[in-house]
């Protein structure tokens, strides 16, 4: 307990120590990071940005909505289909020499044939991910069964490498070949594997020159301005771009991010949803401000009566005397197929929804506004069309003029739906109900809709 408590006052006055020190100026996170690197003019590593694959599955803005919260000018650099010892230590020893640290997507098969490889690139405190077992282009055609194989295979291959430690293996992947599809994409989702695509690649797979694989991986990174780029430590035109692609990042003001998976003792990096989108929309796009749909919670404590299929029945008393006293004819029964009475008897409540259910936002409330302004503008021109006869409309406007609590009440029923058949009235009432809201509506809806 004392040991505890000792330990814990230990941790506070390092972290108090470390935030004046921030706070004065001396020392900043990558400053903390260039202490450690030999070379005082080299690139580094700005920050290490911890992630949850399970709150983000699949990132990338090559193939998803989402990619990394990065800031401007804030790339991640990974690297695909190694190790292999040739190019991959020429890699290792280049972004050493810079002090960056990046993300690696080993092959199965490449872990089995060079496990000291493996072991180097984590003791080099790089993140390691992994690539399938034997990169096949074909994983958007495979089944279920084939694609489990493929992931936990190259997962095992490389875990090998590394004598079982699950804790030095990243639960990332990169899909071969970028050969993205609902197969494999749902199966890394249920394992809680990130799905890593990438914001930009320098095609150093094809055979193009170092200059033009450096020229797209600056041309392509200067476009977005933040990103992952997806490199290949296999690759000797890689290796000879390499170098310049660290030195113009430098020059030009980029700075590279570390990324590793959260665990329990390391929580993801706070941050806000539109943070993980490339571009996130601003306030000017309409979804942005479209209200949210609330969320349909019903109490389970109290409930009402089902209703019961007698409820249903077109031949609703009120209904009829409204339509004999409105002088219109008898609505006609539409013929709608029949429920089966033994599935209804089987319900006898249902439960209250609960209150806040019908809270309407007030965003909301203006489109309901605006929406209700067009539903009485179709049904005012309804009404005057040459199909419904004037004089029925007029004396039924009349009649509402003369038992205004009458009319008041018909508002609900209609609402409710209780009498779908009786249109010719009911059209007529809300052509005349609505019909005087309109301009009230229409002014309200109109001056609230005009950006603030
Ligand atoms: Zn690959």
């Amino acid at each position: 307990m004392i040991a505890n408590v000792l330990t814990m006052i230990r941790k506070r006055s390092r972290t108090v120590i470390g935030a004046a020190l921030l706070g004065c100026g001396l020392m900043t996170p990558q400053a903390a990071l260039a202490a450690d690197c030999p070379n005082p003019n080299a690139l580094g590593t700005s920050r290490t940005l911890v992630v949850d694959p399970r709150e983000h599955p699949r990132i990338g803005t090559m193939q998803y909505p989402e990619t990394l919260p990065l800031a401007d000018h804030e790339v991640v650099l990974t690297f695909d289909d190694g190790p292999l010892p040739k190019y991959s230590n020429q890699v290792l020893a280049i972004l050493a020499s810079q002090c960056v640290k990046a993300t690696f997507f080993t092959i199965g098969s490449q872990a089995r044939f060079n496990p000291e490889g493996v072991r180097k690139l984590i003791a080099a405190g790089h993140t390691v991910g992994t690539h399938s077992q034997n990169h096949p282009l074909t994983m958007n055609k495979m089944p279920l069964e084939k694609v489990r194989q493929e992931v936990d295979d190259g997962i095992a291959s490389t875990l090998a490498a590394l004598n079982g430690d699950k804790s030095k293996l990243a639960p990332f992947f990169r899909i071969p070949g970028l050969m993205r599809a609902e197969i494999p994409e749902a199966y890394l989702a249920s394992q809680g594997i990130q799905v890593w695509s990438a914001d930009f690649p320098a095609d150093d797979w094809r055979h193009i020159s170092p200059q033009r694989v450096y020229d797209l991986a600056i041309q392509r990174i200067e476009a977005k301005r933040k990103g992952i780029l997806l490199l290949h430590d296999i690759q000797p035109r890689t290796v000879a771009a390499l170098p310049r692609i660290l030195a113009t990042l430098k020059e030009r003001g980029y700075r590279i991010v570390h990324v590793v998976p959260a665990t329990p003792d390391r929580p993801a990096t706070p941050t806000q949803p539109q943070q993980w989108f490339l571009h996130p929309p601003t306030e000017t796009v309409a979804t942005t401000r479209w209200p949210k749909i609330p969320n349909f919670v019903f109490t389970a404590t109290r409930t009402l009566p089902a209703p019961v299929f007698a409820d249903m029945d077109w031949r609703d008393a009120d209904i009829l005397d409204h339509a004999q006293r409105a002088r219109v004819g008898v609505p006609v029964r539409t013929l709608w197929p029949q429920p089966q009475l033994s599935q209804l008897a089987s319900v006898s409540s249902l439960p209250i929804p609960a209150a806040d259910v019908f809270r309407v936002p007030e965003a909301l409330d203006l489109t309901l506004l605006a929406a209700r302004s067009t539903a009485s503008r179709r049904l005012a021109q309804r009404a005057t069309a040459p199909g419904v006869s004037a004089p029925r409309a007029q004396a039924f406007s009349a009649r509402q003029a003369r038992h205004p609590k009458q009319a008041a009440h018909q508002a609900p029923a209609a609402a409710h739906g209780r009498a779908p058949h009786a249109a010719p009235p009911n059209a007529s009432n809300a052509s005349v109900r609505v019909a005087k809201r309109t301009p009230r509506a229409e002014a309200t809806a109109t001056s609230k809709r005009v950006p603030d």
